[in-house]
């Protein structure tokens, strides 16, 4: 992956580039920043130039023997660590048996969110995370000589999925490097790694795409058409990953369907299709609902925007403001806030790992007699 492939950061970029043409590469750096914003595909620009033969200062050449094999993603010197789950019937819990299908997502693009490796790895319901037997295989690979002469890269994705114990052995790697080496972590939050591990890192913040340069990177690097490009950027506020998750899922307005149909029955008190929403939604899996409430808040939010007139505030697409324009004559000052607390406490308890269909009943149930207050309070 070039520079040129990166969405956005030119700044950034020519930082990184400035630094390894000067030689003053710091071997540990952290990259942060929130999903779909790039900083793995930074991370990957930068290793890719670090190790091509002929960089210029815009970019790695993309031709040379080292370019070719960051484009297969088969780079004898680029080592990759990423959450994971131990597959079954192993004897150490190492990501060898996952590496294929990391590879497969790299090859795809750098615009992973956790939700998308969740799917690919087909791990919905397990927890990922880093491995003490993972730090100890890394150690031994940067031990060994580079292939070709020249920088070893370590690229670690969601370094917070490690627990303690993980990450006291990678400290010490960063304590006492080994020639040649950059370690690049990056983090979705930064604020849950080890407070040893921030003090021992450059840090690098990646800010957040506005949504007309998430835009624009979906015409330029994806060959999106200009209306569909400029509402998904829209909708997603400048998330790439979950831009093109919602392309992929093939609608504009993900989960809106199954909003619209759960708001029907929470108003209605079905009691049916309570409890079976409830269990559809408990089958999506905890990043599943997480999504969805966060979408449904933000329709909520959407539909107290459109009362006030504030019509540049509003972000939605065609479809959802025909569903708004109706359902947002529920949504009023006098239950917009406790709507708004309900979803955001569902949200902490599917987080906390509170039962997705126990949250979602209690959801409905409160949703209901919200629904029903009138406007004007009476
Ligand atoms: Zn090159």
């Amino acid at each position: 992956m070039r520079f040129a492939d990166v969405v956005g950061h030119q700044t950034l970029g020519a930082k990184l580039r400035e630094s390894a043409r000067s030689s003053r590469v710091a071997h540990a750096q952290l990259l942060e920043g929130q999903e779909g914003a790039g900083a793995l595909a930074l991370a990957r620009a930068f290793a890719q130039y670090l190790t091509c033969a002929d960089p210029g200062t815009e970019d790695s050449c993309g031709t040379c023997h080292s370019c070719q094999a960051h484009a297969k993603l088969q780079h004898p010197d680029v080592h990759w660590c990423f959450p994971f789950f131990k597959a079954d019937g192993q004897d150490k819990a190492t990501s060898d048996p996952h590496q294929g299908t990391w590879r497969e997502a790299m090859l795809e693009g750098a615009y992973l969110g956790v939700e998308d490796w969740l799917e690919r790895l087909g791990a919905d319901r397990k927890q990922l995370f880093i491995s003490v037997d993972e730090a100890l295989e890394v150690n031994r690979k940067l031990g060994l000589k580079s292939f070709h002469g020249g920088w070893k890269i370590w690229i670690c994705w969601l370094p917070e999925t490690m627990r303690v114990d993980t990450a006291n052995k990678f400290l010490k790697l960063m304590e006492e490097p080994t020639d040649k080496t950059v370690m690049l972590f990056v983090t979705e939050h930064p604020d849950r790694l080890l407070a040893t591990i921030r003090s021992r890192v450059q840090r690098i913040h990646v800010p957040n795409l506005s949504s007309e340069e998430a835009a624009e990177g979906l015409v330029s690097k994806w060959g999106m058409a200009q209306a569909q490009a400029t509402s998904l950027a829209h909708v997603a506020d400048g998330n790439l990953a979950l831009a093109l998750r919602m392309a992929r899922a093939g609608d504009d307005q993900p989960d809106l369907d199954r909003f619209s149909a759960w708001m029907r029955a929470c108003w209605a008190r079905d009691g049916k299709a309570m409890v079976e929403g409830s269990e559809a939604f408990a089958a999506m899996g905890r990043e599943g609902q997480k999504r969805f409430l966060h979408y449904a808040l933000h329709l909520v939010r959407q539909s107290i925007v459109g009362h006030y007139g504030a019509e540049s505030l509003v972000r939605l697409t065609p479809s959802e403001e025909g569903f708004l324009s109706k359902f947002s004559t529920f949504i009023h000052h006098d239950n917009v806030l406790a709507l708004r607390q309900a979803l955001e406490d569902a949200h902490g308890d599917v987080a906390g790992n509170v039962n997705g269909k126990l949250v979602f009943v209690d959801l409905s149930l409160r949703v209901h007699r919200m629904l029903r207050i009138p406007a004007g309070g009476n």
